[in-house]
């Protein structure tokens, strides 16, 4: 036999589990779940380490899902004394092919298959399942559309989160080089930061859609903070930051932020960079406790939201100055050290809730 013959005989297992949950999907008119495992056996072409346990994994959990369908299958026949042995015998099958495909990657068939970028391998697959778990958890959880491909096609979104877990498995393998390392997340978070404007840019030209909740906020982080404390709602941006250094730390501000990515490309203008001044610190730090303040301040005045919002952009602009003058000349990310209350934000609260779990694990 040959090896691409042994192959695809070995992977009819696994590919047999996936069209059958594409199956059960069909059932429930769940289209982008069809999607979804109609085009998972696609990643078995590939030769990376991570597809094994992702595919592992995935068909373990499919397992789940079957047993729990079998389950209510025979619960909902015996109440209406209907016969369930046939039924029962098709999806205990079906649970079979998911077991056997879960091993089959274990098999002598498979073993030289999966072997490239092994060291990044468990790394890849857990930012791929992770990825899957929560934003599927979003996706079923939260009331309106979150995922691009859900507002333009309704139903779509595990196709999207399908593309985002592949896309972090491909950039947690990059990330994991520590010599590319600094090359790769500044061109990542550039592009994040691309597609950020490039959505809101379309937003603003009429396609409301491109708004994550159809209405306009100034992306400027700051508001992450103050927004909430004028308005005494819109709390979205606010949680998502603090879920995101809960699981990651001050990695907001090196790799989520929309506005910090120009800050670094403005500060690695200067290929020498010099160190700010020390009464920097201090600024920073009023102003952390200033904007606040101010949101509170105009809130309690009952300040109208335009001047709240003109004072906002005009912070917003300041902040561009900054990075135009200050770190472009100085080489320094003048504007993410100094300028933005949410930098110091994320790096204390990063260190008092990312180091105490990390303490715990590595003890
Ligand atoms: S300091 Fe502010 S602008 Fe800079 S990356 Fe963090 S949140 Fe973004």
């Amino acid at each position: 036999m040959s090896v691409m013959f042994r192959f695809i005989v070995s992977l009819a297992l696994p590919v047999a589990a996936c069209m059958f949950l594409a199956a059960h999907y069909f059932r429930a008119g769940a289209l982008g779940m069809i999607v979804f495992w109609l085009l998972l056996p696609g990643l078995l072409w590939m030769r990376s380490a991570w597809i094994k346990p992702a595919f592992q994994a995935l068909l373990t959990v499919s397992m789940i899902v079957w047993i729990q369908t079998l389950a209510d299958l025979i619960h909902f026949r015996q109440a209406f004394e209907l016969p369930w042995l046939r039924v029962g015998l098709i999806i205990g099958g079906v649970i079979l092919v998911s077991a056997f495909g879960v091993l089959i990657f274990e098999g002598r068939a498979l073993q030289g298959r999966y072997i490239h970028n092994r060291e990044t391998g468990p790394v890849q697959a857990g930012a791929f399942l992770l990825t899957l778990a929560t934003l599927g958890l979003l996706y079923a959880e939260l009331s309106f559309p979150v995922f691009l491909l859900e507002r333009f096609f309704p139903g779509f979104g595990p196709v999207q989160i399908l593309i985002m877990a592949c896309y972090a498995a491909w950039i947690s393998g990059k990330l994991m080089d520590p010599k590319r390392a600094p090359t790769v997340r500044a061109r990542l978070w550039l592009f994040f930061s691309v597609v950020f404007f490039v959505q809101l840019g379309l937003g603003l030209a009429g396609w409301e859609q491109f708004l994550m909740t159809g209405k306009l906020h100034l992306p400027v982080p700051a508001l992450i903070m103050a927004g909430p404390i004028y308005r005494g709602e819109g709390f979205f941006m606010l949680f998502l930051f603090l879920g995101t250094v809960l699981m990651v730390g001050p990695a907001w501000c090196s790799h989520l932020c929309y506005i910090g990515a120009w800050d670094h490309q403005a500060s690695a203008m200067q290929k020498k960079p010099c160190a700010l001044p020390a009464w920097t610190a201090k600024i920073r730090l009023i102003l952390f406790i200033l904007v606040p303040t101010v949101a509170l301040g105009l809130r309690l005045a009952g300040i109208d939201w335009i001047w709240a919002v003109a004072a906002a952009a005009g912070f917003g602009f300041s902040g561009l100055g900054i990075m135009a003058v200050i770190s472009r000349k100085t080489g320094i990310m003048a504007h993410c050290t100094v300028f933005c209350p949410i930098g110091l934000a994320a790096v204390a609260m990063g260190k008092i809730l990312v180091h105490p779990v990390k303490a715990y694990l590595v003890s």
